[in-house]
């Protein structure tokens, strides 16, 4: 079997840098309190688990803080009421807050006191999100596809800045920008929000999905910018099963094709993505299973 691995498969810079920051309070060893994470710290149980073993535990509200513990901010970011809560606590939090998304968060609160209203592409409920709609303070609406957004009523007396969540799909994207500058009268800002990350995982996702018979793509299922990838495939028509570890892989079905991708969310470890090559290459040449 030949497998084709992407070359952008494994962390993000975004990732690196929030995961350093508590392996440098774990190695500042037992004279600190414990540590906390406020949100899962990136979206991926293997990482988790790692870290729970490690004694670090995760907390939804800065309320289940317990005294004395080191906080750190997940890599999505909070909103910004989180934050005035923490301060109101005098929380010390170390912000792992990726360094893109904090950009967003602060090109959207800029946008907002020039009294615009923020246009979202993103998920609904996904925690990146909530934190960048909490600094939409000009009023914001969120969508979730082109259509969604072709049918808001734009208002003549408004003006609008249109963004996305930081792993959105840049094409999507493109369209919706394409759109609203077409329509009559509209007052627009475009933030461009997508990061350098994610555009080139999800290019690399195309290419490699046009030249294989099918794909594999590894990550956390509540991971956004996996579950993106995997969404870009499939609009290639290319077929596609997400995994989060190789356990997870379907032999029956892969086991008949002779060239397999295996691309792999910006939270996916390289372990992870390591133990799933080996095992596509144990499953051996398809012409194999034929004799
Ligand atoms: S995918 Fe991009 S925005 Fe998200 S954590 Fe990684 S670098 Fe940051």
């Amino acid at each position: 079997m030949d497998v084709v691995r992407a070359q952008t498969a494994g962390f993000c810079m975004g990732v690196v840098s929030a995961l350093q920051k508590i392996d440098r309070l774990l190695a500042g060893g037992a004279q600190q309190g414990p540590i906390v994470t406020l949100g899962p710290i990136i979206h991926n149980p293997q990482v988790l688990e790692k870290y729970a073993r490690k004694g670090v535990e995760i907390v939804e509200t800065p309320e289940e803080i317990p005294p004395g513990a080191m906080v750190v901010v997940r890599a999505h970011g909070i909103p910004k009421s989180t934050w005035e809560e923490l301060a109101r606590r005098r929380i010390d939090a170390i912000d792992a807050t990726c360094p893109k998304i904090r950009k967003a968060q602060r090109l959207i609160a800029m946008q907002a006191r020039q009294g615009r209203m923020l246009l979202l592409f993103g998920e609904e409920g996904h925690p990146e999100v909530i934190g960048l709609l909490s600094y939409a303070e000009s009023g914001a609406c969120l969508f979730e596809s082109l259509e969604k957004l072709e049918e808001f009523p734009l208002r003549a007396d408004t003006r609008y800045c249109l963004a996305a969540q930081t792993t959105q799909d840049r094409t999507i994207f493109d369209a919706m920008a394409h759109s609203l500058a077409a329509r009559e009268g509209c007052d627009l800002t475009i933030l461009q929000t997508i990061c350098d990350a994610t555009r080139r995982r999800q290019e690399e996702a195309v290419r490699i999905a046009r030249e294989v018979d099918f794909m594999i793509v590894a990550g956390g299922k509540t991971s956004g910018n996996t579950r993106r990838l995997v969404q870009v495939v499939a609009a290639q028509r290319t077929p596609v099963v997400h995994v989060e570890t190789a356990g997870d892989l379907p032999h029956e079905r892969l086991r008949w094709h002779a060239r397999i991708g295996l691309i792999a969310g910006a939270s996916t470890p390289r372990e992870t993505i390591d133990e799933i090559e080996r095992r596509l290459h144990s499953l051996g040449n398809p012409l194999d299973a034929e004799t």
